[in-house]
């Protein structure tokens, strides 16, 4: 830049000098200087937009895989507060936008600001009160530029629970799992009115904070006009009374007008680098958020952790969100290799007691203990390799066979062998060896050759995660919830069988299945109210025994264990 305007100078001063034809020879090296710079600046301004989409992709990797390990490790109770999920999203957007932003934004503030101090000081050399004043006119720009960053930050902290209420709407409209359900109560026009509300209220707010920059932009942008004019009036009257010569006006007006739009942009930098920092700012603290794997002390840190007898004393836990106690004061003894059933009404407290056995919410008062050893006193990656959960709302993964398998314990990610022996246990062998492509098919029908399952299958293929995990300690929420009754008697019969030498905490509503556990418990409202052998609990004719005589009633089952 600074270079077109010296060579420029030299240019127009050989013209002015004279129109002679012998004399405008003179100008042909000038001629050639200036055009050769040109050529430069356009293959520069090739190098450097190809340079900018690699660092975009290299920016966008790093800041992403950051904002998956954090999220992916952070304590599970976040996951429970609105404001995390909040921070997030806004993380996840400007992942790829932000420090994009302010790279290319710094490098091109650095290069401006370069160009512009070579084209200040041409500038000054000619008439430094045009310097002075050109620079004056920038600040108010600067200030409204810093402002209108603020703001538009401020209106995505706003507008973020807004955003994400309508990331949800847009996600029931066009999520497999839930076309379904949408075409059969035919919600589909109910939800694209919600979706077009929630979008009205992010544009009636974009719009409110359009109209304040606007009104600040037309301000700053007035004041700066009002210098840049100023000077140019200053420069004409310096012209008349000779304190500058006609090629020094011309090039002090292309140095000012270079300047003039460099500065401009340069003020409109330093505020989109100030939006981006108040959002890398969210993002770093986001990332940096303390590693739930550090347990509180590290006093049997590599030692290897056994679970042995778990127990379970005045036990309280409360969700974050939530001010009733989901679990209030439970006491219970899972002896190693014994199978233990929770049973009690929908909402009494069997899941949430199941992920504190699992270690991923910590109790609020009371203590998990292994041998002995308080659980919250091992670091988590010594714990969680123990414990195996089926969840009843298990994941789907949509991947092949073989993974979802062996996503049960990735360490072993290799072992066919055990990734089938697994399967066979859970019953799920037969099917996925029926497929053409066996346990390398992609289950769920969403990738290209994939197979979907039934409700069971799915069931069985996560069961089988479970057994994958060479786990001491085995927590099923309801496992069967999905199979056929054949299939679910089969399974609990040989529960024990399976799980050979684990403790099993199983939940189920089917007593048929509880009555075979060696110990049940049952929760009501957050409390054990009993609990006992089903032989004891019937004999007491408590809450259990009532419950057990209602579905045997239903289902004609007998009050006596049969065991096999
Ligand atoms: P159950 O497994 O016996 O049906 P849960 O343990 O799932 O019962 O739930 C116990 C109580 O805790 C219920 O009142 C339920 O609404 C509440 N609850 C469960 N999960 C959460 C959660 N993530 N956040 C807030 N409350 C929860």
């Amino acid at each position: 830049m600074a270079a077109e305007v010296v060579a420029a100078r030299f240019l127009l001063t050989k013209v002015f000098v004279s129109t002679h034809p012998k004399h405008l020879g003179a100008a042909v090296p000038w001629v050639i200087v200036l055009g050769i710079v040109f050529a430069l600046n356009a293959v520069i301004a090739v190098v450097q937009t190809e340079m900018q989409r690699l660092l975009t992709e290299l920016v966008t990797r790093r800041s992403l895989e950051r904002i998956v390990v954090a999220a992916s490790s952070v304590r599970l109770a976040e996951f429970d507060d609105p404001n995390f999920h909040d921070r997030l999203q806004r993380t996840l957007v400007n992942a790829a936008l932000r420090p994009v932003q302010m790279t290319t934004g710094l490098l091109r503030l650095g290069s401006s600001a370069l160009s512009s101090v070579a084209v200040a000081i041409a500038l000054a050399t000619i008439e430094p009160l045009f310097l002075i004043l050109i620079l004056a006119s920038v600040v108010p720009v600067t200030l409204a530029s810093i402002s209108l960053g603020r703001a538009f930050y401020r209106f995505t902290v706003e507008q973020t629970p807004t955003d994400r209420q309508r990331n949800y709407i847009q996600l029931l409209l066009t999520d497999k799992d839930i076309a379904k359900e949408i075409r059969a109560y035919g919600t589909g026009p109910f939800l694209r009115d919600r979706f077009s509300a929630l979008y009205g209220q992010r544009l009636a707010a974009l719009r409110r904070l359009m109209r304040t920059r606007l009104i600040r932009g037309l301000g700053s942008g007035l004041v700066s006009g009002l210098a840049v004019a100023g000077t140019l009036g200053l420069m004409v009257l310096f012209l008349s009374d000779g304190r500058v010569s006609l090629a020094g006006a011309g090039a002090a007006m292309a140095a000012l007008i270079l300047l003039g739009s460099q500065m401009q942009a340069l003020a409109g930098g330093v505020g989109a680098l100030y939006e981006s920092s108040l959002f890398i700012e969210e993002y770093n603290a986001f990332v940096v958020a303390p590693d739930e794997d550090e347990g509180e002390s590290h006093q049997y840190g590599g030692l290897p952790v056994e679970v042995g007898r778990v127990e379970v004393s005045d036990l309280s836990f409360t969700y974050p969100s939530r001010t009733e106690p989901s679990l209030v004061g439970v006491n219970l003894t899972i002896e190693p290799g014994q199978v233990v059933a929770l049973v009690g009404e929908n909402g009494s407290g069997k899941t949430t007691l199941a992920k504190l056995l699992a270690s991923l919410y910590e109790p609020m008062s009371g203590r998990i203990s292994w041998n002995g050893i308080d659980v919250t006193q091992l670091p988590a990656d010594a714990v969680r390799p123990k414990v195996a959960v089926l969840f009843q709302d298990f994941v789907h993964y949509f991947m092949s066979a073989h993974e979802n398998i062996a996503m049960g314990d990735w360490h072993g990610y290799d072992d066919r062998e055990r990734v089938i022996a697994a399967a066979k246990r859970a019953g799920a062998d037969s099917f996925l060896s029926a497929f053409p492509r066996g346990y390398e098919t992609f289950l769920g029908p969403q990738f290209f050759g994939g197979s979907d399952l039934s409700g069971g299958q799915w069931q069985r293929v996560a069961l089988a995660r479970a057994f994958f995990r060479d786990a001491q300690l085995v927590i099923l929420d309801e496992p069967t919830a999905s199979l056929d009754p054949r299939a679910e008697a089969e399974l609990f019969r040989s529960v024990k069988e399976l799980f050979a030498g684990r403790s099993v905490v199983l939940i189920s509503h089917r007593f048929a299945s509880v009555r075979l556990a060696d110990h049940i418990y049952v929760l009501d409202q957050g409390r054990v109210v009993e609990h006992g052998t089903h032989r004891t609990l019937m004999r007491d004719a408590g809450q259990y025994s009532e419950l057990f005589t209602t579905q045997a009633a239903a289902f004609g089952l007998s009050p006596t264990t049969r065991r096999r």
